[in-house]
């Protein structure tokens, strides 16, 4: 069968689920806490099965504008944000286009960018991994659709800067997309707010996936100028989101208490682990997130050991430009970290 060139030539992600399914799993940035512990009605969201579901979302943006602190009308609701980024660079991008990634960063950009026909061209963050405006620089010729930052970023775990994101909205000339899927972690403002404004061009993704702890369910908003909400809720399937998925949204936005608890965890937990991690004499990146990048130049040896000989699952990340070899661990429950902590100082021996 002949298949387009995009999907030919396009290298697929790999997901950490792809990787391990099972251990100690410090690998995915999840939230070792997470899942809903008052679930709604159960019986009215299953006697609703038998009918579609609102083809509009209505009733979780509406939880999710409340909870974000935005009106209904700038939020869009997708299946993860990951498939916002698939119907932004839809909706943004024509075949051809340049769409310009700072990176280091989520490797999902770039992918759906290629599965897209678009370009994809890469803004080094800088040693610190820190935005530098100017870098954008060449970016601005009015080429290039969409630009991605992700504050805090992945895998790094360093926020970019309120300051440098907003001056890189003012040079940037198409949309700036902004990947806020682990800012409740930072602890500071999101720019929601900024991206819901009539005819901003700042866009905001938020998540259930991670401080949420919902990753299962599948749920994520873009925060946009209205008129480009309602052109994705145009592009969209009609029922990208199931009945059930929104109804546990609806409840999970509803009550932020768990976040708090899990916000203040992964506080105290961070930095007990970046602790234990400069104990043994390795230097982890400052984070801002619910992860820690860590330099070491045998991390694939290392990754490879804790799963086999520990069952702790971590995640490569080699091949970062400025950091030839490092792993990602995610903050666990305490006694995960423990466990990881523990395995590591075997490895080390
Ligand atoms: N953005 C970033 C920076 C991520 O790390 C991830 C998940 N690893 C996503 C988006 C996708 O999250 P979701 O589960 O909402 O699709």
């Amino acid at each position: 069968m002949r298949l387009s060139r995009r999907v030919r030539e396009f290298e697929p992600y790999r997901a950490a689920r792809h990787e391990a399914a099972r251990g100690i799993l410090l690998d995915a940035n999840e939230n070792p806490e997470g899942g809903l512990h008052e679930p709604p009605d159960l019986a009215q969201v299953l006697a609703d099965l038998g009918r579609y579901p609102d083809p509009a979302n209505l009733r979780v943006r509406d939880a999710a504008a409340r909870a974000l602190g935005v009106p209904v009308e700038a939020v869009f609701a997708g299946n993860g944000s990951d498939e916002a980024i698939d119907l932004l660079l839809r909706s943004l991008a024509d075949p051809g286009d340049e769409v310009v990634i700072a990176a280091p960063t989520y490797g999902m950009y770039a992918v759906l960018a290629a599965l897209h026909g678009l370009r994809a061209r890469v803004v080094r963050l800088d040693r610190d991994f820190r935005l530098d405006p100017e870098a954008l620089e060449g970016a601005e010729d009015g080429r290039a659709s969409a630009l991605f930052l992700c504050s805090p970023n992945n895998p790094t775990g360093n926020l970019l800067g309120r300051t440098r994101i907003l001056e890189a909205a003012r040079r940037f000339p198409g949309a700036v997309i902004v990947d806020e899927a682990y800012v409740e972690f930072a602890e500071v403002e999101s720019l929601a707010l900024e991206a819901a404004r009539p005819g901003s061009s700042l866009i905001v993704l938020r998540t259930l996936s991670k401080a949420w702890g919902m990753a299962g369910l599948r749920c994520g908003f873009a925060v946009a100028d209205p008129g480009l909400v309602e052109v994705l809720q145009s592009v969209k399937l009609p029922y990208n989101l199931s009945g059930v998925a929104s109804a546990l949204a609806a409840r999970a936005l509803a009550d932020p208490r768990r976040l708090e608890s899990t916000v203040r965890r992964n506080a105290t937990e961070r930095a007990r682990l970046a602790e234990g991690l400069r104990a043994l004499g390795l230097a982890p990146l400052p984070s801002a997130a619910n992860f820690l990048l860590v330099p070491h130049a045998g991390a694939t040896s290392i990754v490879r050991r804790l799963a086999r000989e520990r069952g702790v699952v971590v995640r490569d990340r080699s091949n970062l430009p400025g950091i030839p070899a490092a792993f990602r661990v995610t903050v666990g429950t305490a006694m995960e970290n423990d466990a990881f902590l523990e395995g590591l100082a075997q490895c080390l021996a």
